[in-house]
Protein backbone atom coordinates (compact mmCIF):
# COMPACT_ATOMS: atom_id res chain seq x y z
CA UNK A 1 0.00 0.00 0.00
CA UNK A 2 1.45 3.46 -0.51
CA UNK A 3 2.57 5.51 2.80
CA UNK A 4 -0.13 7.46 3.89
CA UNK A 5 0.13 11.20 5.34
CA UNK A 6 -2.46 12.45 7.79
CA UNK A 7 -2.95 16.54 7.79
CA UNK A 8 -4.37 18.24 10.23
CA UNK A 9 -5.72 21.53 9.88
CA UNK A 10 -7.06 23.02 6.75
CA UNK A 11 -5.94 26.37 6.72
CA UNK A 12 -2.88 28.49 4.51
CA UNK A 13 -0.37 25.63 6.07
CA UNK A 14 -2.72 22.37 6.56
CA UNK A 15 -4.42 22.76 2.69
CA UNK A 16 -0.61 23.90 1.13
CA UNK A 17 0.80 21.04 2.41
CA UNK A 18 -1.90 18.22 1.77
CA UNK A 19 -1.89 19.86 -2.19
CA UNK A 20 2.15 20.23 -2.28
CA UNK A 21 2.09 16.07 -1.06
CA UNK A 22 -0.09 15.40 -3.95
CA UNK A 23 1.87 17.44 -6.33
CA UNK A 24 4.84 15.58 -5.43
CA UNK A 25 3.76 13.25 -8.23
CA UNK A 26 4.97 10.60 -5.40
CA UNK A 27 2.53 8.12 -4.52
CA UNK A 28 0.92 8.81 -1.21
CA UNK A 29 -2.29 8.74 0.15
CA UNK A 30 -2.90 12.16 1.42
CA UNK A 31 -5.95 12.64 4.20
CA UNK A 32 -6.89 16.39 5.35
CA UNK A 33 -8.76 16.53 8.64
CA UNK A 34 -10.97 19.96 9.37
CA UNK A 35 -14.07 20.40 11.06
CA UNK A 36 -14.81 22.93 9.00
CA UNK A 37 -16.55 23.30 5.55
CA UNK A 38 -15.36 26.70 4.51
CA UNK A 39 -12.28 28.17 6.01
CA UNK A 40 -12.24 32.26 6.45
CA UNK A 41 -8.93 33.68 5.42
CA UNK A 42 -7.61 36.23 8.50
CA UNK A 43 -5.59 38.28 5.15
CA UNK A 44 -7.89 41.10 4.20
CA UNK A 45 -10.10 40.66 6.89
CA UNK A 46 -8.95 44.41 8.43
CA UNK A 47 -10.68 45.86 4.84
CA UNK A 48 -14.11 43.89 5.94
CA UNK A 49 -13.53 45.61 9.47
CA UNK A 50 -13.31 48.95 7.34
CA UNK A 51 -15.97 48.21 5.50
CA UNK A 52 -14.21 47.87 2.01
CA UNK A 53 -14.65 44.41 1.35
CA UNK A 54 -17.57 42.04 1.79
CA UNK A 55 -16.86 39.01 4.61
CA UNK A 56 -17.71 36.41 1.60
CA UNK A 57 -14.57 37.35 -0.36
CA UNK A 58 -13.39 35.25 2.48
CA UNK A 59 -14.62 31.78 2.14
CA UNK A 60 -13.06 29.14 0.48
CA UNK A 61 -14.06 25.46 0.48
CA UNK A 62 -12.06 21.99 0.02
CA UNK A 63 -13.80 21.07 -3.11
CA UNK A 64 -10.29 21.76 -5.35
CA UNK A 65 -8.35 19.75 -2.72
CA UNK A 66 -11.07 16.65 -3.22
CA UNK A 67 -10.75 17.08 -6.78
CA UNK A 68 -7.02 16.68 -6.35
CA UNK A 69 -7.56 13.27 -4.56
CA UNK A 70 -7.01 14.30 -1.45
CA UNK A 71 -9.03 12.82 1.63
CA UNK A 72 -10.72 15.83 3.33
CA UNK A 73 -12.64 14.22 6.26
CA UNK A 74 -14.91 16.74 8.06
CA UNK A 75 -13.85 16.10 12.05
CA UNK A 76 -11.16 17.79 14.20
CA UNK A 77 -8.51 15.51 15.93
CA UNK A 78 -8.77 14.68 19.34
CA UNK A 79 -5.57 12.73 20.07
CA UNK A 80 -2.77 11.83 18.47
CA UNK A 81 -0.42 9.09 19.30
CA UNK A 82 3.36 9.63 17.97
CA UNK A 83 4.46 6.14 18.67
CA UNK A 84 1.61 4.35 17.86
CA UNK A 85 1.17 6.71 14.69
CA UNK A 86 -2.82 6.87 15.46
CA UNK A 87 -4.68 10.03 15.54
CA UNK A 88 -8.18 9.71 16.99
CA UNK A 89 -11.03 12.01 15.86
CA UNK A 90 -13.62 13.42 17.50
CA UNK A 91 -16.56 10.90 15.72
CA UNK A 92 -14.99 8.43 17.62
CA UNK A 93 -12.85 6.76 14.83
CA UNK A 94 -8.71 6.61 14.70
CA UNK A 95 -7.13 6.94 12.11
CA UNK A 96 -3.57 5.50 11.11
CA UNK A 97 -0.69 7.27 9.21
CA UNK A 98 3.09 7.11 8.37
CA UNK A 99 3.56 10.40 8.96
CA UNK A 100 1.90 13.34 10.60
CA UNK A 101 1.62 17.43 9.58
CA UNK A 102 0.12 18.95 12.24
CA UNK A 103 -0.95 22.59 11.01
CA UNK A 104 -3.51 23.83 13.70
CA UNK A 105 -2.96 27.14 13.78
CA UNK A 106 -3.49 29.35 17.31
CA UNK A 107 -5.49 29.13 20.36
CA UNK A 108 -6.40 32.72 21.67
CA UNK A 109 -5.44 32.65 25.19
CA UNK A 110 -8.97 34.40 26.29
CA UNK A 111 -8.04 33.84 30.41
CA UNK A 112 -4.66 35.05 29.85
CA UNK A 113 -6.30 39.25 30.38
CA UNK A 114 -8.48 39.34 33.61
CA UNK A 115 -11.64 40.10 32.96
CA UNK A 116 -11.85 39.12 29.55
CA UNK A 117 -12.28 35.35 28.79
CA UNK A 118 -15.11 33.76 26.69
CA UNK A 119 -17.63 36.36 27.36
CA UNK A 120 -15.27 39.28 27.09
CA UNK A 121 -14.36 38.17 23.48
CA UNK A 122 -18.59 38.88 22.49
CA UNK A 123 -18.19 42.71 23.71
CA UNK A 124 -14.78 43.40 22.93
CA UNK A 125 -14.21 40.74 19.75
CA UNK A 126 -10.24 40.10 19.34
CA UNK A 127 -11.28 39.69 15.63
CA UNK A 128 -7.66 37.51 15.38
CA UNK A 129 -9.69 34.41 13.88
CA UNK A 130 -11.50 35.90 10.78
CA UNK A 131 -14.99 35.21 10.78
CA UNK A 132 -17.77 35.94 13.23
CA UNK A 133 -15.26 38.08 15.33
CA UNK A 134 -14.73 39.95 12.26
CA UNK A 135 -18.78 40.56 11.33
CA UNK A 136 -19.21 41.43 15.34
CA UNK A 137 -16.38 43.81 15.09
CA UNK A 138 -17.40 45.49 12.22
CA UNK A 139 -20.94 45.57 13.95
CA UNK A 140 -19.84 47.73 16.44
CA UNK A 141 -17.71 50.34 14.43
CA UNK A 142 -20.73 50.81 12.38
CA UNK A 143 -22.81 50.86 15.52
CA UNK A 144 -20.65 53.45 16.93
CA UNK A 145 -21.37 57.43 17.24
CA UNK A 146 -19.08 60.02 16.03
CA UNK A 147 -16.62 60.84 18.42
CA UNK A 148 -16.49 57.72 20.06
CA UNK A 149 -12.73 55.81 21.43
CA UNK A 150 -11.63 53.00 19.76
CA UNK A 151 -9.18 50.95 21.52
CA UNK A 152 -6.77 47.89 19.51
CA UNK A 153 -5.17 46.70 22.49
CA UNK A 154 -1.79 44.74 20.72
CA UNK A 155 -0.21 41.52 22.61
CA UNK A 156 3.43 40.99 23.03
CA UNK A 157 5.45 39.01 20.58
CA UNK A 158 5.17 36.19 19.02
CA UNK A 159 1.85 36.10 17.73
CA UNK A 160 -0.39 35.97 14.49
CA UNK A 161 0.59 38.29 11.76
CA UNK A 162 3.21 41.16 13.54
CA UNK A 163 1.80 43.90 11.03
CA UNK A 164 -1.72 42.49 11.43
CA UNK A 165 -2.60 45.50 14.36
CA UNK A 166 -1.29 48.22 13.18
CA UNK A 167 -2.63 47.79 9.26
CA UNK A 168 -5.86 47.40 11.21
CA UNK A 169 -5.67 50.59 13.08
CA UNK A 170 -4.86 51.75 10.04
CA UNK A 171 -8.08 51.02 8.00
CA UNK A 172 -10.03 51.19 10.99
CA UNK A 173 -8.75 54.88 10.94
CA UNK A 174 -9.78 55.27 6.81
CA UNK A 175 -12.92 54.70 7.87
CA UNK A 176 -13.43 56.89 11.14
CA UNK A 177 -11.95 59.66 8.70
CA UNK A 178 -14.44 59.13 6.23
CA UNK A 179 -17.55 58.22 8.34
CA UNK A 180 -16.84 59.82 11.78
CA UNK A 181 -14.33 61.89 11.71
CA UNK A 182 -14.53 63.16 15.30
CA UNK A 183 -13.69 59.82 16.61
CA UNK A 184 -10.17 58.77 18.07
CA UNK A 185 -8.13 55.07 17.61
CA UNK A 186 -5.93 54.78 20.79
CA UNK A 187 -3.54 51.61 20.41
CA UNK A 188 -2.43 49.78 24.12
CA UNK A 189 1.02 47.97 23.04
CA UNK A 190 2.41 45.24 25.10
CA UNK A 191 5.22 46.12 23.08
CA UNK A 192 7.95 48.82 22.61
CA UNK A 193 8.72 48.11 19.01
CA UNK A 194 6.22 46.97 15.88
CA UNK A 195 6.58 45.33 12.36
CA UNK A 196 7.29 47.95 9.95
CA UNK A 197 6.88 51.14 12.41
CA UNK A 198 8.70 53.89 10.62
CA UNK A 199 6.32 53.35 7.38
CA UNK A 200 2.83 52.83 9.71
CA UNK A 201 4.15 56.05 11.63
CA UNK A 202 4.72 57.45 8.03
CA UNK A 203 1.72 57.02 6.81
CA UNK A 204 -0.65 57.86 9.65
CA UNK A 205 1.02 61.42 9.63
CA UNK A 206 0.04 61.99 6.12
CA UNK A 207 -3.12 60.14 6.30
CA UNK A 208 -5.24 60.44 9.55
CA UNK A 209 -2.99 63.67 11.31
CA UNK A 210 -4.00 63.23 14.87
CA UNK A 211 -6.21 60.09 14.84
CA UNK A 212 -4.11 57.71 16.02
CA UNK A 213 -1.90 57.53 19.20
CA UNK A 214 0.18 54.60 19.94
CA UNK A 215 1.32 53.87 23.51
CA UNK A 216 4.23 51.47 23.37
CA UNK A 217 5.18 49.53 26.86
CA UNK A 218 7.36 51.64 28.49
CA UNK A 219 4.34 54.15 28.05
CA UNK A 220 1.72 51.91 30.15
CA UNK A 221 0.58 50.28 26.35
CA UNK A 222 0.05 47.00 28.41
CA UNK A 223 -3.50 45.81 29.18
CA UNK A 224 -3.38 44.36 32.64
CA UNK A 225 -7.05 43.95 33.24
CA UNK A 226 -10.38 44.57 31.51
CA UNK A 227 -13.71 44.97 32.53
CA UNK A 228 -16.12 43.86 29.37
CA UNK A 229 -19.53 45.37 31.23
CA UNK A 230 -18.39 49.04 31.10
CA UNK A 231 -15.78 48.36 27.75
CA UNK A 232 -12.68 49.76 30.60
CA UNK A 233 -9.14 48.86 29.15
CA UNK A 234 -6.83 49.13 32.37
CA UNK A 235 -3.05 49.29 32.36
CA UNK A 236 -0.29 50.11 35.12
CA UNK A 237 -0.73 54.03 34.00
CA UNK A 238 -4.45 53.82 34.45
CA UNK A 239 -7.80 53.18 32.51
CA UNK A 240 -9.49 53.89 29.31
CA UNK A 241 -12.96 53.64 28.72
CA UNK A 242 -14.01 52.60 24.95
CA UNK A 243 -16.58 52.49 22.79
CA UNK A 244 -15.50 50.10 20.81
CA UNK A 245 -12.64 47.68 22.14
CA UNK A 246 -11.00 45.19 20.04
CA UNK A 247 -8.41 43.42 22.42
CA UNK A 248 -6.21 40.32 20.71
CA UNK A 249 -5.29 38.49 23.55
CA UNK A 250 -1.80 35.98 23.81
CA UNK A 251 -1.59 33.41 21.95
CA UNK A 252 -0.06 29.68 21.51
CA UNK A 253 -0.81 26.59 19.13
CA UNK A 254 -3.64 25.25 18.57
CA UNK A 255 -4.57 22.66 21.69
CA UNK A 256 -4.05 19.32 19.61
CA UNK A 257 -0.65 20.32 19.49
CA UNK A 258 -0.03 20.48 23.43
CA UNK A 259 -2.29 17.41 23.35
CA UNK A 260 -0.29 15.66 20.96
CA UNK A 261 2.96 16.21 23.23
CA UNK A 262 4.47 18.76 20.28
CA UNK A 263 3.71 22.08 22.06
CA UNK A 264 7.05 22.71 24.76
CA UNK A 265 6.79 25.27 27.38
CA UNK A 266 6.28 28.30 25.18
CA UNK A 267 2.83 27.33 23.95
CA UNK A 268 4.56 27.04 20.55
CA UNK A 269 6.41 24.18 18.80
CA UNK A 270 9.95 23.51 18.55
CA UNK A 271 11.25 22.13 14.97
CA UNK A 272 13.59 21.04 13.02
CA UNK A 273 14.18 23.42 9.96
CA UNK A 274 15.13 21.70 7.12
CA UNK A 275 11.87 18.92 8.06
CA UNK A 276 9.47 20.42 10.52
CA UNK A 277 9.67 17.82 12.04
CA UNK A 278 8.88 18.05 16.18
CA UNK A 279 11.29 18.10 18.23
CA UNK A 280 9.86 16.33 20.68
CA UNK A 281 7.74 13.98 18.85
CA UNK A 282 9.33 12.15 15.65
CA UNK A 283 6.93 11.62 12.81
CA UNK A 284 5.01 14.41 13.37
CA UNK A 285 5.67 17.58 11.34
CA UNK A 286 4.25 21.23 12.32
CA UNK A 287 3.86 23.73 10.50
CA UNK A 288 2.33 27.13 10.08
CA UNK A 289 1.35 29.63 13.02
CA UNK A 290 1.70 26.27 15.53
CA UNK A 291 5.44 26.23 15.14
CA UNK A 292 8.62 28.01 16.44
CA UNK A 293 9.99 28.96 12.95
CA UNK A 294 12.69 31.23 14.15
CA UNK A 295 12.98 34.22 12.62
CA UNK A 296 10.23 33.64 9.88
CA UNK A 297 6.50 35.44 10.86
CA UNK A 298 3.24 33.89 11.29
CA UNK A 299 1.94 34.56 8.47
CA UNK A 300 0.16 32.79 5.53
CA UNK A 301 3.00 33.15 3.09
CA UNK A 302 4.88 31.73 5.66
CA UNK A 303 2.39 29.10 6.94
CA UNK A 304 2.42 28.24 2.19
CA UNK A 305 6.08 28.02 1.87
CA UNK A 306 6.67 26.06 4.93
CA UNK A 307 4.26 23.49 4.00
CA UNK A 308 5.49 23.02 0.44
CA UNK A 309 9.66 22.97 1.68
CA UNK A 310 7.65 20.10 4.93
CA UNK A 311 5.62 18.57 2.20
CA UNK A 312 9.10 18.06 -0.17
CA UNK A 313 10.65 16.53 3.07
CA UNK A 314 8.08 14.51 3.87
CA UNK A 315 7.87 12.61 0.37
CA UNK A 316 11.56 12.12 0.77
CA UNK A 317 11.59 11.09 3.96
CA UNK A 318 9.03 8.56 2.46
CA UNK A 319 11.24 7.42 -0.05
CA UNK A 320 14.10 6.57 2.28
CA UNK A 321 16.25 9.52 0.99
CA UNK A 322 17.76 12.97 3.14
CA UNK A 323 15.98 15.93 2.74
CA UNK A 324 17.77 18.97 1.65
CA UNK A 325 18.21 22.33 3.42
CA UNK A 326 15.43 24.48 2.01
CA UNK A 327 15.18 28.45 1.39
CA UNK A 328 11.85 29.82 2.38
CA UNK A 329 10.67 33.56 1.57
CA UNK A 330 8.04 35.80 2.98
CA UNK A 331 5.98 38.81 2.03
CA UNK A 332 3.92 40.53 4.37
CA UNK A 333 1.69 43.29 2.67
CA UNK A 334 0.22 45.66 4.84
CA UNK A 335 -2.41 48.16 3.89
CA UNK A 336 -2.12 51.67 4.96
CA UNK A 337 -5.24 52.86 2.91
CA UNK A 338 -7.29 51.16 -0.24
CA UNK A 339 -4.23 52.80 -2.20
CA UNK A 340 -1.64 52.77 0.06
CA UNK A 341 0.41 49.66 0.54
CA UNK A 342 3.53 48.70 2.49
CA UNK A 343 5.25 45.22 2.65
CA UNK A 344 8.30 43.41 4.53
CA UNK A 345 10.39 41.39 2.51
CA UNK A 346 12.58 38.00 3.82
CA UNK A 347 14.76 34.89 3.23
CA UNK A 348 15.30 32.02 5.31
CA UNK A 349 17.51 29.07 5.47
CA UNK A 350 18.43 26.58 8.67
CA UNK A 351 21.04 27.60 10.43
CA UNK A 352 22.38 26.59 13.74
CA UNK A 353 18.98 24.57 14.79
CA UNK A 354 16.33 27.23 13.49
CA UNK A 355 14.53 29.24 10.73
CA UNK A 356 17.37 32.37 10.18
CA UNK A 357 17.12 35.30 8.23
CA UNK A 358 19.53 35.47 5.08
CA UNK A 359 21.41 38.79 5.54
CA UNK A 360 20.86 41.52 2.75
CA UNK A 361 17.97 39.48 0.82
CA UNK A 362 14.64 40.95 2.54
CA UNK A 363 13.62 44.68 2.92
CA UNK A 364 11.02 46.77 3.78
CA UNK A 365 9.60 49.37 1.02
CA UNK A 366 10.72 52.81 1.19
CA UNK A 367 10.51 55.84 3.08
CA UNK A 368 9.38 59.05 1.32
CA UNK A 369 7.50 56.90 -1.42
CA UNK A 370 5.61 58.83 -4.11
CA UNK A 371 1.82 58.13 -4.27
CA UNK A 372 2.27 55.62 -7.46
CA UNK A 373 4.87 52.86 -5.29
CA UNK A 374 2.43 52.95 -2.43
CA UNK A 375 -0.68 52.36 -4.82
CA UNK A 376 1.23 49.79 -6.86
CA UNK A 377 2.15 47.93 -3.42
CA UNK A 378 -1.58 47.91 -2.24
CA UNK A 379 -2.60 45.98 -6.11
CA UNK A 380 0.60 43.94 -5.42
CA UNK A 381 -1.24 42.80 -2.13
CA UNK A 382 -4.03 42.20 -3.78
CA UNK A 383 -2.67 40.14 -6.20
CA UNK A 384 -0.95 38.18 -4.09
CA UNK A 385 -4.23 37.30 -1.96
CA UNK A 386 -5.98 36.06 -4.88
CA UNK A 387 -2.72 34.02 -6.09
CA UNK A 388 -2.00 32.41 -2.94
CA UNK A 389 -5.54 31.31 -1.90
CA UNK A 390 -5.71 30.19 -5.76
CA UNK A 391 -3.13 27.82 -5.38
CA UNK A 392 -4.22 26.72 -1.80
CA UNK A 393 -8.03 26.51 -2.39
CA UNK A 394 -8.56 26.96 -6.11
P1 LIG B 1 -5.02 28.76 10.35
O1 LIG B 1 -5.19 29.57 9.13
O2 LIG B 1 -5.61 29.27 11.60
O3 LIG B 1 -5.61 27.32 10.05
C1 LIG B 1 -5.69 26.35 11.06
C2 LIG B 1 -6.78 25.36 10.72
O4 LIG B 1 -6.68 24.22 11.58
C3 LIG B 1 -8.19 25.92 10.91
O5 LIG B 1 -8.94 25.75 9.72
C4 LIG B 1 -8.76 25.10 12.07
O6 LIG B 1 -10.15 24.86 11.94
C5 LIG B 1 -7.96 23.81 11.96
N1 LIG B 1 -7.83 23.05 13.22
C6 LIG B 1 -7.45 23.53 14.43
N2 LIG B 1 -7.44 22.54 15.34
C7 LIG B 1 -7.79 21.40 14.68
C8 LIG B 1 -7.98 20.05 15.09
N3 LIG B 1 -7.79 19.67 16.36
N4 LIG B 1 -8.36 19.15 14.15
C9 LIG B 1 -8.55 19.52 12.86
N5 LIG B 1 -8.39 20.79 12.43
C10 LIG B 1 -8.03 21.72 13.35
N6 LIG B 1 -0.80 36.61 6.66
C11 LIG B 1 -0.24 36.99 5.48
O7 LIG B 1 0.62 36.29 4.94
N7 LIG B 1 -0.60 38.16 4.89
C12 LIG B 1 -1.54 38.98 5.42
O8 LIG B 1 -1.85 40.03 4.84
C13 LIG B 1 -2.15 38.60 6.65
N8 LIG B 1 -3.08 39.39 7.23
C14 LIG B 1 -3.65 39.02 8.41
C15 LIG B 1 -4.58 39.86 9.00
C16 LIG B 1 -5.17 39.53 10.21
C17 LIG B 1 -6.16 40.46 10.85
C18 LIG B 1 -4.83 38.31 10.84
C19 LIG B 1 -5.46 37.92 12.14
C20 LIG B 1 -3.90 37.45 10.25
C21 LIG B 1 -3.29 37.81 9.05
N9 LIG B 1 -2.32 36.99 8.45
C22 LIG B 1 -1.74 37.38 7.25
C23 LIG B 1 -1.83 35.77 9.14
C24 LIG B 1 -2.46 34.48 8.64
O9 LIG B 1 -3.87 34.54 8.72
C25 LIG B 1 -1.97 33.29 9.46
O10 LIG B 1 -0.57 33.35 9.61
C26 LIG B 1 -2.35 31.98 8.76
O11 LIG B 1 -3.75 31.86 8.76
C27 LIG B 1 -1.68 30.77 9.42
O12 LIG B 1 -2.12 29.60 8.80
P2 LIG B 1 -2.28 28.24 9.61
O13 LIG B 1 -2.72 27.24 8.58
O14 LIG B 1 -1.07 27.98 10.42
O15 LIG B 1 -3.46 28.50 10.65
Amino acid sequence: APPHVAVVGGGFAGASAARALKRQGADIRVTLVEPKARYTACPFSNAVLAGLRDLDAQYFGYDGLQRDGIDVVAASATAIDAEARRLRLDDGSDLAFDRLILAPGIDLMLDAIPGYGALGAEVMPHAWQAGEQTALLRRQLEAMDDGGLVVIAAPANPFRCPPGPYERASLVAHYLKAHKPRSKLLILDAKDTFSKQRLFEEAWEQLYPGLIEWVSLSFGGRVTEVDAATKTLTTEFGSHQAAVANVIPPQRAGAIAAAAGVADRTGWCPIDPVTFESRLRPGIHVIGDAAIAGAMPKSAFSANAQAKACAAAVATLLAGGQPAAPKLINTCYSLAAPDYGISIAGVYEPREGLLAEVAGAGGVSPLDASADVRASEAAYAEAWFDTITGEVFG
